[in-house]
């Protein structure tokens, strides 16, 4: 069959344009497990997406949801009046987040969660009288989007050098990435809490009261399945409070049961004063992102005047319509599958089946926790990735959509896989990696 894309028009986000007109690859309709192409061939959908969709694809809940309230209300304007749904979406949110963290921020996206939760940060240390906090730190390697805020906090360079000069007054912590103490570590790694110290040297550098917050990814996706060590996410949060910094999780990965527990913070006890996510809150189904935040900050802002705008933010799409009854179906569906435990309940079979590719050629690690999985090859003579790109493509030619970054392939399927596509999943992936050698 011809396919239907006109690669002349469309400028494809984060993909190499030139090489995919050569060879596209183009997804027509998803159900359950499962992709189909557009040459109608099956394909076992590894990565939920791009990490979304957890509740597996064409939710009847979800898509029902959705064509009632566009037929109810198609939109609602954002500014100084609102509509019912987002006020009970962000009281059913406030049910599965952290302890004490009730207040929601609604975005489009995980870039505009990630730039919000930094405007927040900086906003509250001047409600707080603390406005010489401007400086903010995130890590090497981290992923935050692709906004100003977010690249700048951002450590994965392809995404920063051709930007310029960016935010000012930013740091980056070491990443936890150590394969040599690590290798081949089954759920959290157990050398690497003490690159969390790296903190304090920062802090003695600029002095406290310079400094705003730090964002991280409790366990970074992008990057290729960098896990936090055990201890690390403790050690930073007991640095940040000494110092009155804030402490902001991006879980826009994370985030919807990925690695058991609705967010990586319940999962790992440490609950920082911000959570960022988007992705899985409606399944992927219709944009939407949103903030979490600790009730002291939002108590902060309410104490101006009363009359004043008390966060000067939004976006015409806040608390979109749409997107927030996908969000409610969506929630329906995680309770009623108990899909936050999903990853829970699976993750000693699939660490076992994780286990048989040990011995593949040029495996360097494999990392995973919960349903995620980091496996790195060894680098290729021909360059970074070239080795990770080739067995992406080997496995969508064989009927399994994986994600390839830098030299790691990461797995993330949706969180309804049943033992038997994990059997499926690995028994493809192993084949691909030894076809491409
Ligand atoms: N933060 C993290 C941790 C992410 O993984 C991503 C997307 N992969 C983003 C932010 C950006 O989300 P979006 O692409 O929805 O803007």
């Amino acid at each position: 069959m011809a396919h239907t894309a006109q690669p002349d028009h469309f400028w494809m986000p984060f993909t190499a344009n030139r090489q995919f007109k050569s060879a596209p690859r183009l997804l027509e309709r998803a159900e359950g497990m499962y992709y189909t192409s557009d040459d109608g061939r099956q394909i076992l959908d590894g990565t939920a997406g791009l990490w979304c969709c957890n509740a597996g694809h064409g939710r009847r809940e979800i898509t029902e949801a959705v064509t009632q309230q566009l037929s109810k209300m198609d939109f609602a304007p954002t500014f100084q009046m609102g509509h019912s749904l987002p006020f009970q979406l962000a009281e059913r949110l406030s049910e599965i987040t952290p302890a004490g963290l009730n207040r929601v921020f609604f975005t489009n996206s995980g870039s505009e969660s990630v730039d919000t939760a930094l405007k927040i940060a900086l906003a509250y240390q001047r409600a707080i009288g603390q406005g010489t906090r401007t400086r903010l730190i995130g890590r090497e390697l981290g992923y935050h989007g692709v906004g100003f805020g977010g690249i700048s906090v951002g450590g994965m360079t392809n995404n920063r050098k051709a930007f310029g000069a960016l935010l000012p007054g930013v740091d980056h912590l070491p990443h936890t990435l150590d394969i040599e103490r690590n290798r081949f570590c089954k759920g959290l790694p157990e050398h690497g809490a003490e690159k969390a110290d790296e903190l304090e040297r920062l802090v003695t550098l600029h002095g406290a009261e310079n400094i705003a917050a730090v964002i991280v990814e409790p366990m970074s996706g992008s990057s290729g399945v960098i896990l936090p060590p055990k201890g690390y996410l403790q050690r930073l949060r007991e640095i940040t409070r000494k110092h009155g910094i804030l402490l902001i999780f991006d879980e826009v990965i994370t985030g919807f049961g990925r690695v058991g527990e609705a967010f990586a913070s319940q999962r790992w006890g440490v609950t920082p004063d911000l959570i960022t996510c988007a992705k899985g809150l409606t399944n992927g189904a219709v944009p939407m992102g949103a903030v979490f935040v600790a009730d002291e900050l939002y108590e902060a802002f309410m104490a101006g005047p009363d009359s004043a705008i008390e966060f000067f933010h939004g976006y015409t799409y806040s608390g979109h319509p749409v997107a927030c009854a996908a969000a409610l179906a969506t929630l329906d569906i995680y309770a009623r599958e108990n899909l936050f435990q999903k990853a829970i309940e699976l993750e000693g079979y699939w660490q076992s089946a994780l286990k048989n590719l040990e011995d593949l050629p040029h495996i360097a690690d494999i990392r995973t926790v919960g349903l995620v999985a980091g496996v790195q090859f060894e680098p290729h003579a021909e360059g970074v990735g070239k080795r990770a790109y080739g067995i992406f493509r080997q496995c969508f030619e064989d009927g399994l959509l994986v994600r390839a970054s830098g030299d790691t392939i990461a797995l993330s399927p949706p969180l309804i896989i049943e033992k038997s596509h994990i059997d499926d999943l690995f028994s493809r992936f192993a084949d691909a990696i030894r076809k491409a050698g």
